[in-house]
């Protein structure tokens, strides 16, 4: 008979496969050695110190598009991809954020609607991190529907103006390309947008109090003109950046179980450590019972997420399968990290420990890549057939 591994409680490690275990460790290794000894400091500096530098580093471990074919990138599975978000959010969420908006969202709509030159043009350098990309489709009134979006861009000869506001834009202080949803009158278009062209600016979003070690921005655009190569040639309405959505919910599905079990192992550790009234707290049947507790969810996320992976890998998925791993795992992460904190008493409030940085986090993942609400609602219109959006 196997024994009972306090931290591979469902043996799930044995539905890898070897070459999937060496991805996930090669991963927690670099993250163990260059970002985990930092990234608390990031946080509470609000900046992480030399991103450029990080995404670098990320490129050359494949991290970037690593689900992606063609064009020099890792074409790596959907698999491989989850595991890595795991270690990437294991460490912080925002580390995770700066993969994904790269991965998932800007080269994601760059390789899936970009015309060929673009793609050509772009995709290469951002895979090895030399060339950073952000995705704009949230504006300052317009964030659970976009369709309603206030940007616009209008044909100028053969050009194109883009005028409008995207608002909370990962990556967007230091990206060189942007991706920007916007208006025209036959529906909502997608550009790769250099942001050095005159008309864009990028401000820092301040004073969060969460993804700390991620840059947030508000991008302007006023008068920015493209040539008509910039534009997504097919695609047009809300299926463009939906798409890029799916992508990165995806992640997220497998990223938030790392910010849970970075916590629940905290936890655990700080149980069996920590005594009151002369034992470990570890031995209340109370604390005993929130571990548990934990311990079940943790690992039910990680199986839904590596069932999604396998299913994403053989067939695909549907955006409903998607947004039930998103809302389940970050829920249920978010519970975790507040339980977490509750065993490590004051100690889980210090940033000495991860609880309550991982806790912060969870609250803009919650938010972003579709609010609770919204993937209720996404489930909400499968089940009974009847949209409840408006
Ligand atoms: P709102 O849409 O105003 O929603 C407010 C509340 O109302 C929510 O609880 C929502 O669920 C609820 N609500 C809205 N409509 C309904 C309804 N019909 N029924 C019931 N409840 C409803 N966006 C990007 O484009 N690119 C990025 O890189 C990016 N990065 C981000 C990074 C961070 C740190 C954060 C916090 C956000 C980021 N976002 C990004 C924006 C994010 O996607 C939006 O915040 C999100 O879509 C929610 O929009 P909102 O904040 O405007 O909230």
């Amino acid at each position: 008979m196997p024994a009972f591994d306090r931290l591979d409680p469902l043996s799930l490690d044995d539905l890898l496969t070897p070459d999937e275990v060496a991805v996930r460790d090669s991963v927690r290794s670099m993250l163990t050695q260059q970002v985990q000894p930092h990234v608390a400091q990031w946080f509470e500096a609000g900046q992480v110190a030399a991103p450029r530098e990080l995404f670098r580093e990320f490129g050359k471990l494949g991290l970037l598009g690593m689900h992606l074919e063609g064009y020099t990138l890792p074409g790596m599975s959907s698999v491989d991809y989850g595991l890595a978000c795991v270690e990437l959010e294991a460490c912080d969420s925002g580390v995770r954020s700066m993969v994904s908006v790269q991965g998932s969202l800007a080269m994601y709509a760059i390789w899936r609607w970009a015309s060929e030159e673009e793609k050509q043009r772009w995709l290469p350098g951002m895979g090895t991190g030399e060339i950073v990309g952000c995705f704009g489709l949230t504006e300052p009134d317009h964030g659970s529907d976009p369709g309603s979006m206030r940007t616009t861009v209008r044909r100028v000869g053969d050009d194109w103006v883009l005028d409008g506001t995207k608002m909370w834009i990962s990556n967007g202080t230091f990206a060189d390309v942007a991706v920007v949803w916007a208006q025209t009158d036959e529906g909502i278009r997608g550009f790769a947008v250099p942001t050095d062209t005159p008309g864009f600016t990028a401000r820092e979003i301040k004073h969060k109090m969460s993804l700390r070690a991620s840059a947030t921005a508000e991008l302007v655009l006023e008068g920015v003109r493209l040539p008509d190569s910039a534009r997504f040639p097919e695609v047009r309405g809300l299926k463009g950046p939906l798409s890029c959505l799916t992508e990165a919910r995806f992640g997220i599905v497998w990223g938030s179980m790392g910010a849970a079990r970075s916590s629940y192992e905290a936890a655990l550790d700080y149980a069996r450590t920590r005594e009151q009234f002369g034992r470990p707290i570890g031995g209340f049947q109370l604390t005993q019972a929130k571990l548990a507790d934990m311990c079940l969810e943790l690992h039910k996320g990680l199986l839904l997420a590596l069932h999604l992976g396998r299913r994403k890998d053989d067939v695909g998925l549907t955006t409903e399968q998607v947004s039930f791993g998103k809302l389940n795992n970050v829920r249920e992460a978010l519970e975790i990290c507040r339980t977490s904190r509750t065993i490590l008493g004051a100690n889980g409030i210090s940033l000495e420990y991860p609880v309550i940085r991982h806790m912060n986090n969870l609250e803009s993942v919650l938010t972003y890549e579709g609010t609770v609400e919204m993937h209720q609602l996404i489930l909400g219109q499968a089940l009974t057939g009847e949209s409840a959006f408006s």
